[in-house]
């Protein structure tokens, strides 16, 4: 079968169509400046990018311009859109309605716009990108995939923040975690590349990317994760804070006359490594300046290094060992010195790590701890398309 898999953002519609047999991605591109004007990138496997400059007032008209784009027949990949299967859309917040990805059906949405309030910048996207996608291809079956789904296994303990019950019974007040469609993934590419059995195991997956976030997954399944009610809790991020005391972020606001709107902007867009560093949110910038002497950008990468070596402690704690940890995304499967900085911290658990072969590896499932390391530490590249479409498939195969 052969799946298109959607990730709708507000301005923004990320696409692949990937072949569910041989699990290969046919095209993939995105939508951009959706309101605005709009340009289309669509690049067939194997090919170079085709960027078309095109009016695109809503969604509906990205994805009509991403269907033509499919079975144009100079460029297309399919001689009809009869060929897609199915299609499987990212959403963000599922709250504690789903626990595992659900098939669309008109009950289904009604049930994610009750998470909207969760996730306002998000899930409405999300919805526009799946109405557009129905209204254009009727009758195709849709599955939604939820970035909390994962973590839905997460005992109380672990997702409960300690403020007054109510707040969680009347506004459903708690920790969700995100990221968990790739601490799945790779969770789950982790125990089958290290031949460990995944139901009898622990394992830390390290999704570092601009957005970052740590799980700790016992026996397949999510026990903790570092996000929280919104992905801003946890680790330092590219823009993003992590963890903070409140009382700070009232005192920001007050000394700066911000309301909450300003105070959240702050938090979300302006701080992590690029706050700290002034220079960038990204860690190439960041080790180059760093390289340079700039000791700002030197701080910014400590402080991420230290937060994910503390998190790592936590989870091992947690979880009262750990088998496995992974290194994913931008960050966590290309950045070797930030990975052996961050195991630096764990000696004292066993942890050891090959310098020459941790160097050398980029993008690619690889073991870079020593055979005589306490723990198995890999770099697993996660693929969120192919989890969703693996989902979509699962759910809407005959
Ligand atoms: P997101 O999907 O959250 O936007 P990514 O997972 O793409 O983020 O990660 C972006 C980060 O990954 C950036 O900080 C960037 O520096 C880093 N990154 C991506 N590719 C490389 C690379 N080849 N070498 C080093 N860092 C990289």
């Amino acid at each position: 079968m052969k799946v298109l898999v959607i990730n709708c953002g507000s301005s923004s519609l990320k696409y692949q169509v990937i072949d569910s047999e041989s699990e290969k991605v046919l095209a993939k591109g995105l939508c951009e400046r959706i309101g605005i004007d709009g340009r289309l990138v669509y690049q067939p496997a194997g090919s170079e990018k085709i960027i078309t400059e095109s009016d695109m007032p809503t969604h509906k008209e990205a994805v009509r311009m991403v269907l033509d784009a499919l079975v144009d027949p100079k460029n297309g990949v399919l001689k009809s859109l009869d060929e897609i299967g199915a299609v499987g859309h990212r959403i963000v917040h599922g709250g504690e309605k789903f626990t595992e990805s659900a098939v669309i059906t008109d009950e289904m949405l009604a049930k994610v716009e009750e998470c909207n309030e969760l996730a306002p910048l998000h899930n409405p996207a999300n919805i526009i990108g799946i109405n557009a996608c129905r209204e254009l291809m009727p009758g195709v079956p849709m599955v939604g995939v939820f970035d909390t789904a994962f973590h839905q296994t997460m005992p109380q303990k672990a997702y409960m923040y300690a403020v007054p019950y109510e707040c969680y019974e009347k506004y459903g007040v708690r920790r969700y975690g995100f990221h968990g469609t790739s601490h799945s993934f790779v969770s789950k590419r982790a125990a089958e590349v290290a031949g460990i059995d995944l139901n009898n195991s622990k394992i830390i997956v390290c999704h570092l990317g601009n957005g970052a976030s740590v799980s700790a997954v016992h026996n397949g399944k999510s026990v903790d994760t570092s996000m929280g009610l919104s992905p801003l809790e946890g680790l330092v991020m590219g823009t993003r804070s992590g963890d903070i005391d409140p009382t700070a972020v009232e005192y920001i606001a007050k000394k700066e006359g911000l309301d909450f709107d300003g105070v959240m902007n702050l938090l979300n867009k302006k701080s992590g490594v690029l706050g700290i560093s002034g220079v960038s949110s990204d860690f190439r910038d960041l080790l180059e300046a760093q390289d340079k002497g700039n000791k700002r950008a030197k701080l910014a990468v400590d402080m991420f290094v230290y937060r994910v070596a503390k998190y790592i402690g936590a989870y091992t704690a947690a979880m009262n060992g750990v088998d496995l940890i992974a290194f994913t995304a931008g960050v966590g499967e290309n950045n070797g010195y930030v990975r052996e900085e961050i195991c630096r911290y764990l000696g004292f658990m066993g942890v050891k790590i090959d310098s020459r072969i941790n160097d050398e590896t980029h993008g690619e499932d690889k073991k870079i701890s020593t055979d005589d390391s306490n723990v198995l530490v890999y770099v697993i590249p996660t693929n969120e398309e192919l989890a969703i479409a693996r989902e979509t498939v699962r759910l809407t195969a005959k």
